[in-house]
């Protein structure tokens, strides 16, 4: 039984380990020397803070982390409680014999999204829209100061997946279906971590990454196939090993290079076409996790499972944990059966069926980055930077996201930026909503509709600009008398599965929400919010609609959103999927031999009103320009006038001929290729 009172039972002094000054490697070895194989078990744990059946069990099992996960119990609500209830923990690890620090890990995967009260931003989706590599930063380093001041250390983000396929309800987890975006995006692990080679990490606003889920999560087949039945989410990911290079690990070999602490597999299973194995789990791929990973990309954080993950390997218990540890698993997230995982691990090793190095390499991965993290010098909370959660400055970040992700895919007659002075009328329901602004992941795992967390709504940042405005939800109230209408609609919360449960798994708009468009755009001049994690089908319903936005789930600043629709600052989002016109088309990606949807992958209209002159011969110009150009800035600016010059002239009439172009030049944009994405965008010039 654990001693349940805390007591210190080393001397700090003279021991390797505890000594700051020596390198992090030096250190690592003298405690792991020390360790008997419980405690280095103990190291490989991770439960769900809920799961402790005494708190005393931290200390009797060695437990190397803790979390409150997506499924777990509810958090507590001011960062305060947060504070207190892990230095409760962190107090338990001081009754055993090397008082290792626990290291605590949440999903803060938007913002320190699991506290009421904190800022939070755009999801992934939106963020990718942005194409904002600063801003990204920006955002992590926002994420890292909050999480970091709660006393958590470590977040279980970003999300790398490249989405494939809409019907993926974690698609708006993903930056978006180009790996070349999703790469440009992963600024944001230093945002949360500081430099490359971790010596930021011990700061009071710095936490460790994790690049999630490792790989391939995004391109799961949708449906059954040959493998038996199973849905979009957590099923197998079909590629040939080219695809796989190209697409899906890709976005990892960037997270290695910029130095992410840990690495998440996915639920997901591999079927790599002629590779013989069928599909397997990834968290059984030793050729993926040791090779891949670990071994060609030299990945030397440590790697977590997803939660209970390891459970869904086939084969009993010990099976389970034999094939995932030799497979290169560092921690497992039980996140309940502590008590058998521990047990278990530590027989397989005694058995000779888990080589005892392997053990040693995991532990040695993980106390690599408590070091760092600086928790053997502080391993109780900081909360010197409580006072800036939510602050005005965080939330001007958030609200500067949620402006540069709104993708304005319609422009008719130059509807939108609104005037002040035009009588508004606005309707749908998601105008007035932070939850379902906010998405899954907020407060709780699934989100909720409804008034969860403090910010600002569509609605409340439309009235704040003093437009006279009449709010009638589901377009009830007289539509005569108005300049303009406003329809916000989309999705309600969801986090993982298929998406959107009430509306089934299908991209379209509710039958309310129909309506709602329907009145108000048949009554007057209207502009349509989607409001949502993934493209909805417009289809149809498109021509009577005269501006039409992609807002994502733009987090707690609707203030962000008013700002682009009355012009203080300009639309400059761009689509960071395909938006399909049917679920017929699906998958549809950039790069497609045949792509024909309603909008194409890198749409997105601005009001910059600064548009530059010009058909044909200006486009040649700029080609030339961007060809000669000697820095990246001169390049991309030169991409983005012709841009402005080749939208102007296919607005509102994209066909197959100019989207496949216009996708494409996105692409090359974001390699670094600008004489041929003028070239592309020239092609889709003359198709339009
Ligand atoms: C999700 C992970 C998450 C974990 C812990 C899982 O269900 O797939 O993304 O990090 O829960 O909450």
């Amino acid at each position: 039984a654990p001693a349940e009172t805390p007591q210190v039972v080393i001397d700090a002094h003279g021991l390797p380990y505890l000594n700051s000054k020596l390198p992090v490697k030096r250190r690592v070895a003298d405690l792991l020397s020390r360790m008997s194989l419980a405690e280095k078990a103990g190291q490989m744990t991770q439960a769900e803070r809920g799961a402790l059946t005494a708190p005393g069990d931290i200390a009797a099992y060695d437990l190397g982390s803790l979390l409150s996960g997506g499924g777990s119990t509810p958090t507590p609500n001011t960062p305060e409680a947060w504070a207190k209830m892990i230095d409760a923990f962190q107090l338990r690890t001081r009754a055993t014999r090397f008082q290792i620090p626990l290291i605590y890990g949440v999903d803060a995967v938007h913002g320190h999204n699991n506290l009421v009260g904190a800022t939070v931003m755009p999801h992934n989706i939106g963020i990718g829209a942005t194409r904002d590599p600063q801003l990204a930063h920006r955002t992590g380093e926002v994420t890292a100061a909050e999480v970091r001041a709660t006393g958590v250390p470590w977040d279980f983000a970003p999300c790398l997946c490249v989405t494939r396929d809409e019907r993926w309800g974690r698609s708006y987890e993903s930056f978006g279906e180009d790996p070349a975006l999703v790469e440009s995006m992963e600024t944001v692990i230093q945002g949360l971590q500081g430099a490359p080679d971790g010596r930021d990490l011990k700061d009071d606003d710095k936490v460790l990454a994790t690049a999630k889920h490792f790989v391939g999560d995004g391109g799961t087949t949708y449906g059954s196939s040959t493998t038996g039945s199973y849905t979009i989410d957590q099923g197998v990911t079909e590629v040939t090993r080219k695809q796989l290079e190209a697409v899906h690990l890709a976005p990892y070999r960037e997270a290695v290079d910029r130095g992410v602490g840990t690495v998440m597999p996915s639920y997901s299973s591999l079927d790599i076409a002629g590779d013989g194995q069928g599909p397997v789990k990834m968290h059984a791929r030793a050729d993926m996790i040791n090779g891949v990973l670990k071994g060609r990309m030299g990945f030397d954080g440590f790697v977590i499972s997803d939660w209970a993950a390891i459970d869904q390997l086939p084969g009993d218990y010990a099976s389970d944990v034999r094939t995932s540890v030799n497979a290169g698993l560092d921690m497992i997230m039980v996140p309940y059966a502590y008590q058998d995982f521990t047990r278990t691990l530590t027989d397989e090793v005694t058995a000779g069926r888990i080589a005892e190095r392997r053990i040693d390499d995991a532990v040695s991965r993980i106390l690599t980055q408590k070091i760092r993290l600086g928790l053997f010098e502080r391993p109780y909370a900081d909360t010197s930077g409580a006072a800036d959660i939510g602050s005005a400055a965080h939330r001007a970040v958030a609200r500067r996201a949620a402006a540069e992700s709104q993708v304005l895919l319609k422009n008719s007659g130059g509807l939108l930026p609104l005037k002040k002075t035009q009588k508004v009328y606005v309707a749908g329901s998601n105008a007035d909503d932070i939850g379902n602004q906010t998405g899954g992941w907020t407060v709780t795992w699934q989100g909720a509709s409804g008034n969860t967390t403090p910010g600002t709504t569509i609605l409340e940042g439309i009235r704040r600009t003093g437009a006279p405005v009449t709010y009638s939800k589901d377009a009830s109230a007289p539509l005569t008398g108005y300049d303009v209408g406003v329809v916000v609609v989309g999705e309600t919360p969801y986090a993982e599965g298929v998406g959107d449960v009430g509306n089934g798994n299908d991209l379209e708009l509710s039958p309310a929400d129909r309506a709602a468009v329907d009145r108000v755009c048949a009554a007057m001049k209207c502009a349509v919010l989607i409001v949502s994690g993934r493209p909805q089908l417009i289809g149809d319903r498109l021509g009577p609609i005269d501006a039409l936005v992609a807002s994502w789930l733009p987090g707690t600043e609707g203030d962000g959103v008013a700002d682009v629709l009355y012009g203080r600052r300009p639309f400059t989002g761009r689509l960071p999927v395909t938006w399909p016109r049917s679920e017929a088309q699906l998958p549809i990606n950039v790069g497609d031999p045949v792509y024909d949807p309603q909008y194409p992958y890198g749409w997105g209209l601005t009001t910059l009103t600064k548009t530059p002159g010009g058909g044909l011969a200006a486009l040649y110009r700029l080609a030339d320009a961007a060809g000669r150009a000697h820095t990246a800035q001169a390049g991309r600016s030169a991409v983005e006038q012709a841009r402005r010059i080749v939208e102007r002239r296919i607005a509102d009439r994209i066909t197959a001929a100019s989207a496949k172009p216009f996708a494409e030049a996105d692409h090359l944009l974001l390699t670094g290729r600008y004489a041929r994405a003028v070239r592309k965008l020239i092609e889709a010039y003359r198709a339009g």
